[in-house]
Order: structure tokens, then C-alpha cells, then sequence
């Protein structure tokens, strides 16, 4: 059994006697910062010079100031860009501006896993990585719950890593839910799996081809739309309630004996062969390098296809019937229908 922790096993006090610099005011970097400031945390936020976030992180009113300001400043340094950029962040902005016996934490392995950040041997260095996307982060605190989160720590020099990563899940709401403990070998190449194979990627496919088949064959968009992506929420609602027993329990016999003898044939026998392969290009490294490496050259390969994606003729649908449903609504004041980024 994995080892679990709760709001009562750790002590805020721990991360509330730290200075703590948040790099980043993104997805996460947002949500975690606001979090920790309303755990009564001092927090500083570091941005790049003429950073498009600040105006909104200023507007929360957080002090902001440069990476290297706020790294020199702070006990711990909370690496929150995005991962591509991070190499490059921590080399000539965090690095040589990094107190002595600062710990650094990550919300995600990626950099650690893969060698492209290489702390001093003095650092404590963690993660915090929170199971949900960083605006259910900050939204699920302001409820008074919280999303789950991993926990992991690469180097103790200090002997208290452990007390600081359970200390600072707790003030980001993370224990209200539950954290578990991990290594970051482990929670990066099942985060890397799960988003690829099943969430985003397997998810996003089949949703895709589940539309198609049906606008093909002259059966009405709206209709499929309804069917291959709007339900889905609903049935996965029911497994996170009760498993895919209590999704099978709430639907008629008649699908239940269709996703029976129907599931296998659609997952079949080969995409689990296909997901292997994916997994084993994760472990050693190949996905990391295609990732990085399209990145350093200005990203044509990622551009490309999240432009084929937002083509697809399910975004028209659904952008149109969205509309229509009043109780739908878009939580994200910063998402723009339609956007790349
Ligand atoms: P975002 O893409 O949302 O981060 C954007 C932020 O980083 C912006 O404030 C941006 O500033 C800033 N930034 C970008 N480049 C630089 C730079 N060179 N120097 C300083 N700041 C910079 O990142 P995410 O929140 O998605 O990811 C952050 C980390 O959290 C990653 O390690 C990711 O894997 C992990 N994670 C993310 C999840 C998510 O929900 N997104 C879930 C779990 C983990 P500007 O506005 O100027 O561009
Ligand atoms: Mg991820
Ligand atoms: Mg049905």
C-alpha cells in the first residue's frame, strides 16, 4: 500500500517559516501561489522581464520581481514554467542567484528524470505534484477541499525534506484531498504515460474517432457530439464515485452488455501493445528528446498539430452547442475558445 498523508500529518509551520519564491504565474504557478498566500505563507512571485503574467499576479496583489530577484531572496524556489524552459530558467536565473541550503520543488519530475537539471548537492530538492489542472488547484482551495497530490524528494541534504514537501502540500490544499508518496522516476513517467496513453491522448482519439464514425456514416454532428463527448464527463463522474463496477451498475443492461462485448474489440489487444511501446520510449528517454528537442528549434512540430487539432470539425460542433447550454459554464476567465495557448 502506498504511503498516504492528510491534512494531519504535516505542519503548516514548516513552510510558513520559509521565504518561498514561485517561479512562474501559470497554470500552476497561479494556483499554488495564491494558495500558499492565503495559507498565510510569504510568497513572492518571479517573472521574466515584460512578462505577460504579472499584470495579473499584481492584480492578486503579490509582489513581483525578477527570477533572480526573487530566487535570491527566498528558502524555497518553486520551479513552476512550463518544463520545456526550465533548463534555462534555473542555469541563468535561479542557479547563480540560489541561497545556500535553498530547497528548490517541482510540481512535476520532468527536468530531475531526464538530467537537464542538475541541482548542487547542498539543495533539498521535492516535488508537489498535483494530480488536476492548476485552475482546479486554486478553485477546489477556495471550496475548501482540495486535488491530490504526489509527493517526492530526489535529494534530504538537509534531513527535513520530507517535513517541507508535506508542509507546503498542505498550505496548496493538496492533503484536504490526499497525498502519496512517490519518487520523481516514478510520478514522471506515469504522468508522462497517463497523459499520453489514456487522459489526453487516448482520450482526445477516441472521442475524435467515435465522432467521425458516426458524422461518416450522415448521422447528425450535434447528435454525435452529444453521444462521444458531452456523456463522457458523466460516466467518468460515476467511476471516480465508484469505479467502472458503479458506472456498469448505473447504466441499462443494454450497454452494459455492449461495453462488454464491444470495449474489447474497440480497445483491442494491440493497443496495449502500442501503449508499452509508449511507455518504453518514455523510460528511456526518447519522448523526452523529441519534446525538447522540436522546443529548442521554435516548436514546428507541436505548432502543426495543435493547429490539425483545432481544425477538427467536433470543435465546431461543439463550440456551437455550447453555446446553446446556458448551465455550461467557462470557469477560466483566461481560456479562449478557439486559441492555441
Ligand atoms: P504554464 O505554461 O501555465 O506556465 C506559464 C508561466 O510560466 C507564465 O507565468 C509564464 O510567463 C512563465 N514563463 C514562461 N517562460 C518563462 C521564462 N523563460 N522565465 C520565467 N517565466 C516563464 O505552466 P504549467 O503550470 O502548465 O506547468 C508548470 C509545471 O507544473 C510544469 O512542470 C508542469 O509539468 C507541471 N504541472 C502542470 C499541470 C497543469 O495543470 N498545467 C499539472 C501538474 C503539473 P509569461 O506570462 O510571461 O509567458
Ligand atoms: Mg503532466
Ligand atoms: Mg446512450
Amino acid at each position: 500500500m502506498a504511503e498516504m498523508f492528510y491534512d494531519d500529518d504535516a505542519d503548516l509551520g514548516v513552510v510558513q517559516g520559509k521565504k518561498v519564491a514561485v517561479i512562474g504565474y501559470g497554470s500552476q504557478g497561479h494556483a499554488h501561489a495564491l494558495n500558499l498566500r492565503d495559507s498565510g505563507v510569504d510568497v513572492r512571485i518571479g517573472l521574466a522581464e515584460g512578462s505577460r503574467s504579472r499584470a495579473k499576479a499584481e492584480a492578486e496583489g503579490l509582489r513581483v520581481l525578477t527570477v533572480a530577484e526573487a530566487t535570491a531572496e527566498a528558502d524555497l524556489v518553486v520551479i513552476l514554467t512550463p518544463d520545456q524552459v526550465q533548463r534555462t530558467v534555473y542555469a541563468e536565473h535561479i542557479e547563480p542567484h540560489l541561497k545556500d541550503g535553498a530547497a528548490l520543488l517541482f510540481g512535476h519530475g520532468f527536468n530531475i528524470r531526464f538530467g537537464y537539471i542538475t541541482p548542487r548537492a547542498s539543495s533539498d530538492v521535492l516535488m508537489v505534484a498535483p494530480k488536476g489542472p492548476g485552475h482546479l488547484v486554486r478553485r477546489e482551495y477556495a471550496d475548501g477541499r482540495g486535488v491530490p497530490v504526489l509527493l517526492a524528494v530526489e535529494q534530504d541534504p538537509s534531513g527535513t525534506a520530507w517535513d517541507l514537501a508535506k508542509s507546503y502540500a498542505k498550505a496548496i490544499g493538496g492533503l484536504r484531498a490526499g497525498g502519496i508518496g512517490t519518487t520523481f522516476t516514478e510520478e514522471t513517467e506515469t504522468d508522462l504515460f497517463g497523459e499520453q496513453a489514456v487522459l489526453c491522448g487516448g482520450a482526445s482519439q477516441l472521442v475524435q474517432y467515435g465522432f467521425e464514425t458516426l458524422t461518416e456514416a450522415g448521422y447528425q454532428p450535434e447528435v454525435a457530439y452529444f453521444e462521444c463527448l458531452h456523456e463522457l464527463k458523466l460516466i467518468v463522474d460515476l467511476m471516480i464515485e465508484g469505479g467502472i463496477a458503479k458506472q456498469r451498475w448505473s447504466i441499462s443492461d443494454t450497454a452494459e452488455f455492449g461495453d462488454y462485448v464491444s470495449g474489447p474489440r474497440v480497445i483491442d489487444p494491440h493497443v496495449k501493445e502500442n501503449m508499452k511501446q509508449i511507455l518504453a520510449e518514455i523510460k528511456d528517454g526518447t519522448f523526452a528528446k523529441h519534446f525538447i528537442d522540436d522546443q529548442d528549434a521554435g516548436a514546428p512540430e507541436f505548432t502543426a498539430l495543435r493547429e490539425k487539432g483545432a481544425q477538427h470539425p467536433i470543435e465546431k460542433t461543439g463550440k456551437e452547442l455550447r453555446g446553446l447550454m446556458s448551465w455550461i459554464k467557462d470557469s477560466d476567465s483566461d481560456y479562449v475558445e478557439g486559441s492555441a495557448a
